[in-house]
């Protein structure tokens, strides 16, 4: 059974209009046609958006996309514009808003993988593939992947799960020009970051990417592949989205990463857990709504985000 959710209304803001609320963001246009993007503190967890707020996580998710798409920008352009707040802004929007390009969205929620969890390792198990692709026998959960793979799934409603699709699937989607320059990008990404959090002593197991193309530069999805925007030249794929924070990826500490058991997370892992543990008191079969969260779960998940951002950019939240 899914989930269903419940987001508080979002804030009218003079000069900008409410375009989407999502599961955790708020979006606006803005008087110059960008998009305002707005991270509140909610937190989900299967497919629930739960009744607590964590907070500064919200802040957290996005001053840590923010340090990711500069340390990416030789790779790939990214959305944002600008980090100052609209006129008429609330106070309390400073450092959750970025004001971006509006892009249409690929249909496609890009995921690359190095390690075997989650979804992946469920799909290895029954069928030794992973959206379809043949992986090596005896891979345990947490494996390292022989290398690094593509593994895009569709993007859900909201209230619904993702779902694995295999890249012929994104090919007939997207076109298949499209379909491979989304599998290099995503791939080429994910290995300057496995990278670059190897070296603060994280894991990135896996991670999904967003990517969008300027609204003008392709007329519809079939003309992404057949018709680029000129002669000679492609559309423009960018970077949208969050990206690179544990709401999208997995972190696990390289100290303590040891295929054949589950793995530390570095996430949402902690309320996971005390969901689905008796003192929460939710049947997950339910389809009742998750109870409110205690205030010591809302303290160490708190902690866990504050902890991978500071681990990743070495900074000091504050
Ligand atoms: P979840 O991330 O949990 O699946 P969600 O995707 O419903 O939830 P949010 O992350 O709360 O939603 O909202 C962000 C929304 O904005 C997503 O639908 C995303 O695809 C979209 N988006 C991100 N960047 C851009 C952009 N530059 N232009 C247009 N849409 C964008
Ligand atoms: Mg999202």
């Amino acid at each position: 059974m899914s989930g269903f959710v419940t987001v508080p209304e979002p804030e009218q803001v003079p000069g900008l209009t409410h375009v989407h609320t999502g599961k955790v963001r708020d979006l606006y246009r803005d008087g110059d046609g960008n998009l305002v993007m707005v991270a509140h503190d909610r937190i989900s967890a299967y497919d629930w958006v739960l009744p607590t707020e964590i907070p500064d996580k919200g802040r957290i998710l996005t001053q840590l996309s923010l340090w990711w798409f500069e340390r990416l920008a030789d790779l790939v352009p990214h959305h944002v514009i600008s980090t100052e707040l609209p006129d008429a802004a609330p106070a309390h929007w400073k450092g959750r808003t970025l004001v971006c390009r509006p892009l249409r969205m690929l249909p496609v929620e890009c995921v690359a993988r190095g390690y075997l969890a989650g979804s992946g390792l469920v799909e290895y198990r029954q069928s030794r593939t992973v959206c379809g692709i043949a992986l090596p026998e005896g891979l345990e959960e947490g494996s390292e992947l022989p290398a690094p793979i593509f593994t895009p799934a569709t993007k859900a409603e909201v209230g619904e799960h993702d779902e694995n699709v295999t890249y012929e699937d994104v090919a007939r989607t997207v076109g298949a020009e499209t379909a491979a320059r989304l599998r290099h990008l995503t791939l080429a990404i994910y290995g300057r970051a496995k990278e670059i959090a190897l070296d603060r002593g994280l894991v990135l197991a896996d991670t999904k990417f967003e990517f969008g193309v300027e609204p003008g530069e392709a007329a519809g999805t079939a003309d992404l592949a057949a018709e680029p925007a000129a002669v000679g030249e492609e559309p423009r794929i960018v970077l949208a989205d969050e990206v690179l924070t544990p709401d999208s990826s997995r972190f696990w500490p390289a100290d303590d990463w040891q295929p054949g058991r589950a793995q530390t997370a570095f996430d949402k892992q902690y309320v996971r857990d005390w969901l689905t543990s008796p003192a929460s008191g939710w049947d997950r079969a339910a389809d009742t709504p998750p109870p409110p969260l205690p205030d010591e779960v809302v303290e160490r998940t708190r902690a866990k985000y504050i902890e991978a951002y500071e681990r990743l950019t070495t900074l000091t939240w504050r």
